[in-house]
């Protein structure tokens, strides 16, 4: 029997789960009005005090914390331990604005490391595996948070950290690593590397943990394929602890939700209100247990479903989807949600390049919906019939996906204006009128 596994808590009853989140969520409303001023701000400016939160049904009442609140509190404006208490910060890479620092204390790096252990569990790991991480170590949280899960497991840990690609193979062949966890675009590039030097019989991987990165149901069969391995998914955010919010049982259909440390809630990104189960939305995540840096309904951005139905893993926390886009990037047609990356899906399964631009115009009043696509140079090559032909099967595909009309222009090859060599995806002329 593996000596990290957590039925009680993990298979526990739906009941049970709220038991938990309404007592800690009450505790955590408390904590972070007595002890940070910008938590108690919000939540005045709204009117509710910690007096108004009874139970997970109250967490509408709470006001939303974005990315950019996290920014205006760099760095310690929602800190709600004192600084002596804390023992580690982590911080995102700052690309896309100031950068979001957050501290622990050691009881918030024991349950990240229950998290990312359960992640390990849920992929087959055992004391008996070797854990070889090639996360990035240091600031970023996936390769602590990975090794602190491998340590609660009592698997061999190899602190790899990122690049070195050469050496990352030798220890691999050598140590005999059994579970790999990194980006899975490291992960495929691997794959590649051990190919390319005749190294497969060597390698004695049985899984992979790989996050950090938005990746597809092709590029995971792509990964299984070339490494002989289960791959398993894996999210976080470095403002919600890092990775193990979730992860992949071997069922491989959805993430689990560590419930009784988050609460998870998908809303409409645009009037905020709170979306039943099974309906795609923004996801939003509640700390219930965090000490120094507890975020109360943090909005991800990120644009997923949440599903209860049982899994036959028999873990009965709540499953989310893999991300399907973000919600900065969502467009509003004819009243209709509609992302990029829907239409992407619809282009690369009927073997287009990802190469398109969507044209949204308003025409009468009414919105138009217009998908210029580029062509292979074979299919350029078609005769015109054949041509209209596709044109028509890709209207009635997006018309599934989206629910709503889309005109298809397919264009040459390269035709699509780049900007740093990426294609601009979106004109909105709705904008200009
Ligand atoms: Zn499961």
């Amino acid at each position: 029997m593996p000596n990290y596994y957590q039925p009680e808590i993990e298979c526990a009853s739906h009941e049970q789960i709220r038991a938990w989140q309404d007592e800690r969520l009450v505790k955590t409303v408390r904590h972070v009005y007595q002890n940070v001023p910008y938590y108690r701000n919000l939540m005045d400016k709204r009117g509710v005090t910690p007096d108004d939160i009874h139970s997970v049904d109250d967490l509408c009442k709470l006001p939303f914390l974005t990315k950019d609140d996290l920014r205006d509190a760099y760095p310690y404006g929602l800190l709600a331990t004192p600084l002596q208490d804390c023992v580690r910060i982590q911080s995102t890479s700052g690309t896309t604005g100031r950068r979001v620092v957050a501290f622990y204390t050691q009881h918030d790096i024991d349950l990240w490391d229950d998290c990312c252990a359960r992640a390990i569990m849920a992929a087959g790991g055992t004391k008996d595996d070797v854990v070889h991480v090639c996360y990035g170590y240091g600031l970023f949280t996936g390769g602590p948070g990975l090794n602190g899960g491998s340590h609660k497991v009592g698997s061999l840990t190899l602190p790899m950290s990122s690049g070195n690609t050469e050496r990352q193979i030798q220890f691999m062949c050598d140590l005999g690593s059994t579970i790999l966890c990194c980006t899975p675009s490291y992960a495929a590039y691997l794959g590649e590397s051990i190919h390319e030097r005749g190294l497969q019989d060597k390698i004695k991987l049985k899984a992979g943990i790989f996050g950090a990165e938005a990746w597809s149901e092709e590029m995971r069969q792509d990964i299984q394929q070339k490494l002989g391995i289960k791959a398993y998914d894996i999210y976080g955010l470095t403002e919600i602890s890092g990775p193990g919010v979730s992860f992949e049982c071997s069922e491989q259909r959805g993430m689990h939700v560590n419930e009784d440390h988050f609460i998870a809630e998908i809303i409409d990104p645009n009037t905020g209100e709170v979306l039943p189960d099974g309906e795609k939305g923004e996801l939003v995540f509640t700390s219930i247990t965090k000490e120094a840096f507890p975020l109360i309904r943090y909005r991800t951005r990120d644009i997923c479903v949440l599903s209860r139905e049982k899994c036959s893993c028999g873990r009965t926390h709540v499953r989310m989807s893999k991300p399907m886009g973000r919600s900065d990037d969502m467009l509003i047609v004819k009243g209709v949600n509609v992302f990029p990356s829907q239409i992407e899906t619809v282009l690369l399964n009927k073997g287009y390049p990802a190469n398109y631009q969507i044209v949204v115009s308003r025409e009468h009043n009414s919105d138009k919906l217009e998908v210029l696509v580029e062509m292979t140079p074979e299919m350029f090559s078609d005769e015109l019939s054949k041509v209209s032909a596709r044109e028509d099967e890709l209207v009635g595909a997006l018309k599934a996906m989206l629910g709503i009309y889309a005109q298809v222009k397919l264009v040459a090859p390269k035709s699509i204006a780049r900007s740093e060599g990426k294609a601009v995806r979106i004109i909105d002329k709705r904008k200009l009128y």
